[in-house]
């Protein structure tokens, strides 16, 4: 069943925590439903989201603070955040842009963690600001939950490659993005931070180039962007350390910026 958390002031709501059903969670493994975060001051809407994130068979875990929040984020490596923005100790905004801004080096939070923000501050500046400072999704309050639900079940299946829970396989190639290890044809390849990190960004989307400023945001934050130049000695690097038995994994897109390959023999 779920592991129960205790400590502070902060609780788990495992209330009718039902199985898990099989539609909103189809990518998520059954044994461990995912934890979502409730960062929210007001006590009944809390309560609201979560019986029924629990009823849908999430795991949630509430917050009624920003440092409540940040603490059961290190704590608890949640699958998903809702974050309000009105909280009683910082706004909402801040712990966003620390938990984006906060680097792979550190270790403590998961600046990939994909956040719903939920507020009252509905108009078009609040929004562009809240997608500004790194959230994935926006939704004003009043809100209906199946809405909510929705976009839920939508930004878990997105983030499911690099989803803590799971290890990402891409060919021969294999990344566990709880323990940080990679693995070609069962050989394990010690990665540093940054190049895990870089990996790791680019297996979100196997299929899919990604562009050098996006990998500079996603790998080294948006406050300490690093250099192109940065960015492509780590990208020869980890192409290097990753081609084991003439497979190539990393293909620089000329103009453009990296992909992952499914592992080719170089031509
Ligand atoms: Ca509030």
């Amino acid at each position: 069943m779920c592991e129960s958390f205790s400590g502070g002031s902060l609780n788990v709501n495992l209330q009718g925590v039902n199985p898990v059903p099989s539609t909103a969670l189809a990518c998520m493994p059954p044994s461990s439903p995912p934890k979502v975060l409730i960062v929210e001051d007001h006590l009944p809407t809390r309560r609201f989201l979560a019986d029924n994130l629990a009823a849908d068979g999430y795991a949630p875990l509430e917050a009624d603070s920003a440092r409540a929040g940040r603490a059961l984020m290190a704590a608890e490596r949640p699958a998903l955040a809702i974050l309000d923005l009105g909280l009683p100790d910082r706004d909402g905004l801040d712990l966003l842009r620390e938990l984006r801004t906060h680097g792979d080096d550190m270790g403590e939070l998961d600046s990939h963690l994909p956040v719903l923000i939920l507020s009252g501050r509905a108009t078009e500046v609040d929004r562009i600001r809240g997608f500004e400072r790194g959230g994935d999704d926006y939704l004003a309050k009043p809100f209906s939950y199946g809405e909510l639900r929705g976009r839920i079940a939508a930004l878990l299946r997105r983030s499911s490659m690099r989803s803590a829970v799971g290890r990402v396989r891409v060919g021969t190639l294999e990344l566990d993005p709880l323990s940080r290890e990679v693995w070609v044809d069962g050989e394990r390849i010690p990665l540093s931070k940054k190049e895990f990190a870089l990996l790791r960004a680019l297996a979100a989307a196997p299929t899919r180039t990604f562009t050098r400023e996006e990998l500079l945001r996603d790998v080294w934050g948006f406050r300490s962007m690093g250099t192109t130049r940065t960015l492509d000695s780590h990208a020869s690097r980890l192409r290097r350390k990753l081609a084991v038995g003439r497979m190539v994994f990393i293909i620089n897109v000329w103009g453009i910026g990296y992909r992952l390959l499914d592992g080719e023999a170089p031509s």
